[in-house]
């Protein structure tokens, strides 16, 4: 039996990259998937990855700093699954610049997807997991909102932020059987690092212990970890996945 067999789990930012080796890995794991991204037929990959591991996916346009798209969303996945188990809040963008540079439209684009989106979606589903007296809640942090980092004033404090409020949600739904988590990955392979210089990979590989970037799969298993039982008794709590770099 799958560590999550069975559960309806919801995945923001679903269309590739880390969302979609969590989709992935929880579909492989037993689950049935409502997979979110700006635009539905952007997870069509991602449906098609689902479906042939014989699990459920169901496509749905959201973006996740906006809230009545938001909760058009999170109702419809009710209606059409019934109800949500897992909630994992993985949309994240970056507009990386250095302080004395960055706009109030970068500060204002990363703290309204990364931070809102993450308290959007939350609120939406938590009340639907309160109501079930029972559900997941992971939500995807970074090594940079325990860390800091230069170029990034907006990242680092809407990952801070994300932390801050998974660790609130936890304690305010805990008694209703809902637990709260975060993962903190490091450098992770996808189209949000790739982007960076030769230079800065190679000064960010030099920090990491195991000696290599991660792979999106590295995240999703901690996710499915936290979403299933196995971790029963966790809540509140922010997991560095980030090969030993930030002990
Ligand atoms: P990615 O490859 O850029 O994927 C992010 C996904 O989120 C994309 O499909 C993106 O759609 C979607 N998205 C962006 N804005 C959205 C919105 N407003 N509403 C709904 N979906 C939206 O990024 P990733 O590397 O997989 O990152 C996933 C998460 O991990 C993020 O929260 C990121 O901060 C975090 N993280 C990543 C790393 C890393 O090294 N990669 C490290 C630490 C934390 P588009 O195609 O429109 O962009």
């Amino acid at each position: 039996m799958g560590a999550v067999e069975g559960k309806i789990a919801l995945v923001t930012g679903a269309a590739r990259g880390i969302g979609r080796a969590i989709a992935e890995e929880l579909a492989a794991e037993g689950a049935d998937l409502v997979l979110c991204d700006l635009k539905a037929e952007w997870l069509s990959e991602t449906a098609a990855a689902i479906q042939a591991k014989g699990r459920k996916a169901v496509c749905l346009p959201a973006d996740v700093g906006n809230g009545e798209s938001v909760d058009a969303a999170v109702a419809e996945a009710v209606k059409q699954c019934g109800r949500i188990d897992i909630l994992v809040n993985n949309a994240g963008i970056t507009k990386d610049t250095f302080l004395a540079r960055m706009s109030e439209q970068d500060w204002d684009a990363v703290i309204n997807v990364n931070l809102k989106g993450t308290f959007l979606f939350t609120k939406a589903v938590g009340k639907v997991m309160m109501k079930q007296r029972g559900g997941a809640i992971v939500n995807i942090a970074s090594i940079i909102g325990l860390i800091g980092n230069a170029g990034q004033c907006n990242y680092a404090a809407s990952k801070a932020g994300v932390i801050a409020l998974t660790k609130s949600v936890a304690k305010e739904l805990a008694s209703r059987n809902v637990r709260a988590n975060a993962v903190a990955p490091g450098f992770i392979d996808t189209k949000m690092t790739e982007v960076l210089a030769d230079d800065i990979k190679k000064q960010m590989l030099a920090l990491i212990p195991l000696g290599r970037f991660g792979q999106p799969r590295d995240v999703a298993r901690v996710v499915v970890f936290l979403a299933g039982e196995q971790s029963a008794y966790l809540t509140g709590q922010v997991l560095t996945v980030a090969g030993g770099m930030a002990m």
